[in-house]
């Protein structure tokens, strides 16, 4: 998962400043060597990195943080604030077009994903109530036309195509009458991507985009590429304006430069972020809720938005209550982690729980879903009394546990020592999860 190693990092800088009442400028210079070692290793622009970083001390040695008394939580309050700032600041939405079909033209190098992101993005909109109409107009990769109407059939979306023989300008001009003249409210254009920018390329997507006058151009780059994205990225925009970005395969990026720089060397906002191969694995990009992620703070919003798309409203809003207060129960927590496992890998979802990097890195917290069965197991052969008030589970208890449930006493201990930390923490961390942003109080 992104970010993995800067989030880490970053707790570590964080960790020696917290406990400390007063912070002198060598402090804050110290920090800020670590914070910058760290952007930089997570392969962020070099550039946006002084910047950043100027930012930051700027402020960190203001009046706010010496004048405090928990000094310590005002910086990492300040890095808050500025990677949200980096990174956009606010949710960039799709635009729309008053007039419909609002017209979504996708590009990108081959590879990068663009076509099965055309796929999701259409699942997206047609969760939402829309009628998408998807238009093929990759006719140079040999599959890619085929590869979208597989897409389409599975969603059950109508794709326009004219084969490979027409030219993409065409292609394009047609499938956009036709959404106008079968009333789609959404079309996206399926475009052509090459292995390295060239001019050819660029010259069909400009006249594609004179034909159709898009309201939105999103550009698909590949987060694991890097720097390389975002050159990628400065370079279309050059010659395309794009509206957007949508960085994909962020589920194996584990640095996340990319995801930091683009906007900051672009000016172009991240519309979406892409962290699998399935067609649901499409999420809207909010720079809060990712500043937070990075900051180790988790991302409860998004996790509530998941579970609600997928599952019982009313249930993970009282989840999310009950986390909030610490209150929940080894029951709670069961019927959690059922919950958990319709919403994508474990993984992914342990790092939108607040507390939970922190947590991985203290206890060799296992989180691949195979030791999901063991840990089921365990709390199964918990008695009711034992799930509801988990205090009350002594050595003997642990042992009958440990038997009943086929596995061993370490691993109950570990389990129940988890469970109590994770209490602990959410309840620690209750106070920063204010949607409204209201300020921290704890981390
Ligand atoms: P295109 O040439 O840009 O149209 O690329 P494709 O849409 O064909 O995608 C290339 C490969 O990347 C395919 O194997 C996709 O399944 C894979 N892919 C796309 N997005 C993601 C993602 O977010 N995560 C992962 N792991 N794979 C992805």
């Amino acid at each position: 998962m992104a970010f993995e190693g800067l989030t880490t990092r970053l707790q570590n800088v964080f960790g020696k400043l917290r406990g400390k009442g007063k912070i002198s400028e060598d402090d804050v210079n110290d920090a800020m060597r670590e914070v910058r070692l760290a952007l930089l290793e997570a392969d962020v622009n070099f550039k946006v990195v002084k910047d950043f970083i100027g930012k930051v001390k700027e402020k960190a040695l203001g009046k706010e943080v010496t004048e405090s008394f928990t000094p310590g939580m005002v910086i990492i309050d300040i890095v808050n604030k500025e990677l949200t700032e980096l990174m956009g600041g606010t949710q960039s939405k799709l635009n729309k077009n008053n007039r419909p079909p609002t017209v979504i033209m996708m590009a990108g190098l081959q590879g990068a994903g663009k076509t099965t992101t055309t796929g999701k993005l259409a699942k997206m909109l047609q969760k939402q109530g829309n009628r998408p109409l998807l238009i093929a107009g990759d006719i140079y990769r040999p599959a890619a036309i085929k590869q979208l109407q597989v897409l389409g059939e599975q969603l059950n979306v109508p794709v326009f195509s004219l084969g490979d023989q027409v030219s993409p300008v065409e292609i394009a001009r047609q499938g956009l009458q036709e959404a106008k003249d079968k009333g789609h409210d959404y079309v996206i254009i399926d475009t052509a991507g090459r292995l390295h920018i060239d001019e050819q390329l660029m010259e069909e997507l400009k006249q594609i985009h004179t034909e159709t006058k898009p309201d939105e151009v999103l550009l698909v780059v590949d987060a694991m590429t890097g720097q390389d994205a975002v050159n990628v990225a400065a370079s279309f925009n050059e010659q395309l304006s794009l509206t957007g970005v949508v960085l994909t395969k962020l589920d194996g990026d584990t640095r996340g430069g990319a995801a930091l720089s683009v906007k900051a060397v672009t000016g172009c906002p991240i519309k979406f972020i892409s962290l699998g191969e399935k067609l649901d694995a499409l999420e809207p990009f909010h720079p809060e809720r990712m500043a937070s992620r990075i900051l180790g703070m988790g991302d409860m919003l998004s996790l509530i938005e998941k579970a609600q798309s997928g599952i019982d409203e009313k249930k993970a809003k009282e989840m999310e209550r009950k986390m909030r207060n610490a209150e929940f129960t080894f029951d709670d927590f069961l019927e959690q982690m059922e919950q958990v496992k319709q919403l994508g890998p474990l993984d992914q979802i342990m790092d939108m729980i607040p507390g939970m990097n922190k947590m991985k890195q203290k206890s060799d917290l296992k989180v691949d879903d195979k030791q999901v069965g063991r840990i089921e197991a365990i709390v199964h052969s918990m008695t009711s009394a034992e799930k509801q008030s988990p205090d009350i589970i002594n050595y003997s208890r642990r042992k009958r546990i440990a038997t009943g449930s086929g596995t061993s006493l370490a691993e109950v201990n570990r389990l129940i020592k988890q469970f109590d930390e994770m209490k602990k923490m959410m309840k620690q961390l209750s106070g920063m999860m204010d949607p409204k942003g209201g300020k921290n109080k704890a981390m």
